[in-house]
């Protein structure tokens, strides 16, 4: 198993993630880790040759023989930073609904292809002058609903690496944020990577991929390139973590998304699946029928049968909008341009294309096709009423952390 490029010393389970961290602010027992693990905590030397470099310590460098005091040392060691880029995956067999709301965990498995063109990046930073995280996203300071799911996370990170130093996360998501393009997926992903190589800390891609799906359920799925697939969680797993099937070059497919109008959701996908849960008259048969949906979706990929997964995977598709749509208030994803796109799929295939749609929960429509079919797609989706921009994704990278 792959570890992010880090600094110094040994990895922290989840297990102990799940027990140190809060899940509001830096909390007491974030701190009485914080004094355990300072015990324990191995100096910056003991990192391995490939790791990357403290920059505090680059940046600030001794005077010669001027004695250093050793709190200032301990806090060169911590205060660094580091960068990750991840990319957002689309589901094809898709995720909708929660077994454990406050460990985020999944009902239902999931599978998803990481795209490449749709990337986040997010550099982070923990600096003992800060008061306070300072977060911002897209060239702006996030809002405080966004601020308190970034803050949530990193505060499991210092809980892990027994510190508390505030820090400076600044993200860019090179498309549009909470829009159904799966902003969570890539921004959590990269936030994951991030500020654990930024504390210190080692991490396998499991441990990465429970952090982030933590936050996201999706981004559990971003750290990894190609195909992944996350489990359904039972409740109370808090080391959940997503799994690699197949890398991005399994598969000559590409992903073409039709963008049918701008602007953020109203109804974001946490708050959605939960009033489907409570709410629609259709969720356990939602439930109950996606295992064996995911199966002939897994099954299907191996072979790389592309009508065998669309045809499941648009059945996947439709039943959970079926559960947003029949929820109260009922949720409707859908715009006109939706519906339109969903109509020229089909007459694509009727042509003899094979074509397959998916969407998530937002407007936009998302069609999977063989690579070399994805300019006659995607001239025929740019062609469709309602549809403002298209684009061709292809199978991308996983998390990547310097
Ligand atoms: P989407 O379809 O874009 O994933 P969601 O409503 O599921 O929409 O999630 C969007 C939310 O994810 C944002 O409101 C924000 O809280 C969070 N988010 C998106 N991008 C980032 C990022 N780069 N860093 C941290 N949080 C992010």
């Amino acid at each position: 198993m792959k570890k992010v490029r880090g600094a110094s010393r040994a990895s922290t389970t989840p297990e102990e993630i799940a027990s140190a961290a809060s899940t509001g602010a830096a909390s007491a027992k974030a701190a009485k880790a914080a004094k355990a693990a300072s015990a324990k905590a191995a100096p910056a030397k003991a990192a391995p040759a490939k790791a990357a470099p403290a920059k505090a310590a680059k940046a600030a460098p001794p005077k010669p023989r001027a004695p250093k005091p050793r709190a200032k040392r301990g806090l060169a060691v911590a205060a660094r930073g580091a960068e990750a880029t991840a990319h957002a995956n689309i589901a094809v067999a898709k995720y909708w609904g929660k077994s454990d709301v406050a460990l985020n965990l999944p009902a239902v498995p999931s599978i998803s292809l990481t795209l490449d063109g749709l990337v986040t990046k997010t550099r982070v930073r923990f600096d003992e002058s800060l008061k306070a995280d300072q977060i911002m996203l897209d060239g702006r300071v996030a809002t405080d609903k966004e601020a308190a799911r970034v803050v949530e996370l990193l505060d499991r990170v210092r809980a892990a690496a027994g510190m508390l130093l505030r820090a400076e996360v600044v993200s860019e998501n090179r498309f549009p944020t909470a829009a159904g393009l799966a902003s969570s997926a890539s921004g959590f992903a990269a936030l994951a990577g991030a500020a654990v190589a930024a504390a210190g800390l080692s991490w396998s891609e499991a441990q990465l991929s429970a952090l982030a799906r933590w936050s996201s359920a999706s981004a559990g799925r971003s750290i990894f390139g190609g195909w992944a697939k996350l489990p359904a969680g039972k409740p109370g797993q808090a080391t959940l973590a997503a799994k690699p099937l197949f890398g991005p070059d399994h598969w000559d497919v590409r992903l073409v998304v039709a963008e049918t109008v701008k602007g953020p959701k109203k109804v974001g996908s946490t708050e959605g699946m939960e009033r489907s849960r409570r709410t629609s008259p259709i969720y356990e048969a939602w439930v109950a029928g996606a295992p064996a949906l995911t199966r002939r979706i897994e099954r299907a990929l191996a072979k790389r049968d592309l009508d065998g997964l669309g045809a499941a995977m648009e059945q996947s598709t439709y039943a959970f909008h079926a559960c947003a749509m029949s929820a109260s208030p009922s949720i409707l994803y859908w715009q006109p341009g939706t519906l339109a796109a969903l109509r020229t799929v089909e007459t694509l295939r009727e042509k003899g294309t094979s074509a397959w749609a998916t969407m998530d929960a937002g407007p936009h429509v998302k069609v999977l096709c063989h690579a070399a079919d994805a300019p006659k797609v995607r001239r025929a989706l740019g062609a469709t009423e309602g549809v403002t921009k298209t684009m061709i994704a292809r199978p991308g990278a996983g998390l990547v952390v310097r």
